[in-house]
């Protein structure tokens, strides 16, 4: 597979394959990227809405992403923002900070109720071992003991019930025992419950005892983000690919021939490639714009609540200032496909009266304001759905793929990875030198299995 003179074809123009594909150009051999739809970007890219390019979702870099070549690269030419977080989430009618702070989760979830969840917790001393062990515990491709029995004996019936299950069915649309212990595994560990409970416990119990305050405890970290909104990562990468001479053909699919010259680097739909049972989840985007100069102070609203349809509720100018019309201020209201379908119109008729009449509930939009304007959006293939008992589909299908030769997938679709911008850089970097060693495509299909252990961040 090696050699100056073939040209190696990348599938998907999104953020793994413009990478990919500049990091071979770079280092000297020939690439050609295809990209289905009509514009670049995937998942970071934008929805141009009153002028301002909102991004596909909240999407924020952690600040470790700073020390990817990739981002240190964009970084020293056009500096990315550093934000603190102001993220909020709903609990009932309590507003916690996000990610939670320990005093405010007590707060929150009430004191006589967090008091015998912790003391539950530490009593047990198996449980205990297993909390402890969450944050070890992070292969995800050892038994499947499913996501209700993971999350209750790590956290309790209490917490699994008022948090965990909820938001799990809800950006699923299944029962939460038809789910993966993947799920907790890659995503609701992030929340290190044990400590966070513990540390709680610690606190609620000197608050009783009056030795501390229950004040707020501000803003939890910072986040990173380009001044333009996700998609300039990708303006960037397309201007470099230009300027390296890499031609890119939009509005053009992977056809089965595409793959008789050379090395394909695939970081398109699975499904285009193989027959195969693996299978996302969908996201709707509402975009709301609304005659105020701000309707508060947070980035994003998280809401596990099931009497919301939404997830989370972002206020675009909250991540850069440049992403703000005067006399207006646009929020991006996430509903996961969950178990509606892909054909929803929420951003109209009664649909949007009753989402508008639960933004204001949960204290987002304020009461009797009329939206100036309003878009949806579906975006498809969002968030890897993994069932319990995946891995063994995943295994098939990616034995398939090794069959055909000289497929390398990448990225977060091709290889059904639910994974942040920077891991999909680091992919991109791994097949790329993977390629360039002239190794075989079977033997990555090997390795690829190591990203499927890859945490995502929020
Ligand atoms: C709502 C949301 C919030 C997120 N938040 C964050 C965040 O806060 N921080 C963070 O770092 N990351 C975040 N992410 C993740 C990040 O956006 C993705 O991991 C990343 O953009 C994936 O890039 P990719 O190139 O691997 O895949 P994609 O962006 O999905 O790109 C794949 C591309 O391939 C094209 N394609 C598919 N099939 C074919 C085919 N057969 N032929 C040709 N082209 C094809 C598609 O059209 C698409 O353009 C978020 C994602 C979402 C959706």
């Amino acid at each position: 597979m090696s050699g100056v003179a073939t040209e190696t074809l990348i599938v998907g123009g999104g953020l793994s394959g413009l990478y990919a594909a500049l990091l071979l150009a770079r280092r000297g051999r020939r690439a050609r990227v295809i990209e289905r739809a009509p514009r670049l970007g995937g998942l970071a890219g934008a929805e141009e809405f009153r002028g301002i390019p909102c991004d596909l979702g909240s999407h924020r870099l952690h600040p470790a992403a700073l020390d990817r070549p990739l981002f240190r690269e964009i970084h020293a030419q056009t500096p990315f923002l550093q934000r603190p977080r102001r993220g909020v989430l709903l609990l009932g009618d309590r507003r916690v900070p996000y990610p939670p702070n320990a005093l405010a989760l007590a707060r929150a979830i009430g004191l006589p109720a967090s008091l015998s969840t912790a003391a539950g917790f530490l009593a047990r001393a198996g449980r205990r071992r297993a909390f402890v062990g969450w944050d070890a515990d992070r292969a995800v491709t050892s038994g499947d003991q499913g996501f209700e029995r993971f999350v209750r004996d790590r956290v309790g019936d209490r917490a699994y019930h008022a948090f965990y299950r909820p938001y799990a069915e809800k950006v699923w649309g299944l029962d939460a025992d038809e789910l993966s212990q993947t799920i907790a595994k890659k995503r609701v560990s992030t929340t290190r419950p044990w400590a966070l409970i513990a540390s709680a416990a610690g606190r609620a119990a000197r608050w009783i005892a009056g030795d501390d305050e229950p004040g707020d405890d501000g803003p939890s970290g910072s986040f990173v983000y380009p001044e333009r909104g996700a998609a300039s990562i990708i303006g960037w990468l397309e201007a470099e690919l230009a300027r390296a001479g890499v031609p890119i053909e939009r509005s053009r699919a992977f056809e089965p021939g595409d793959r008789d010259r050379g090395p394909v680097l695939f970081a398109g739909d699975l499904r285009d490639l193989v027959p195969t049972k693996l299978e996302h989840r969908g996201l709707y985007l509402v975009y709301i714009a609304l005659p105020v100069e701000r309707v508060g102070a947070a980035e994003t609203y998280y809401s596990p609540d099931a009497r919301h349809w939404f997830g989370r509720v972002a206020e675009i100018q909250n991540y850069s200032p440049a992403l703000r019309t005067p006399g207006e201020t646009i929020l991006c209201v996430e509903i996961p496909e969950g178990a509606w379908g892909p054909r929803r119109d929420f951003g109209q008729g009664e649909l949007l009266a009753a989402l508008l009449a639960q933004l204001t509930w949960a204290g987002i939009v304020p009461r009797g304001l009329k939206p100036i304007e309003v878009r949806q959006r579906f975006v498809p293939s969002v968030y890897p759905l993994y069932r319990r008992g995946w891995m063994a589909e995943w295994r098939a299908t990616m034995a398939r793929v090794a069959t055909m030769g000289n497929i390398v997938p990448i990225g977060r679709q091709a290889l059904f990875l639910h994974v942040n911008l920077d891991h999909c850089a680091d992919i991109a970097e791994a097949a790329v030198d993977h390629v360039l060693a002239g190794l075989h495509p079977a033997a990555w299909i090997e390795k690829a299995e190591n990203f499927l252990e890859i945490r995502v961040r929020d």
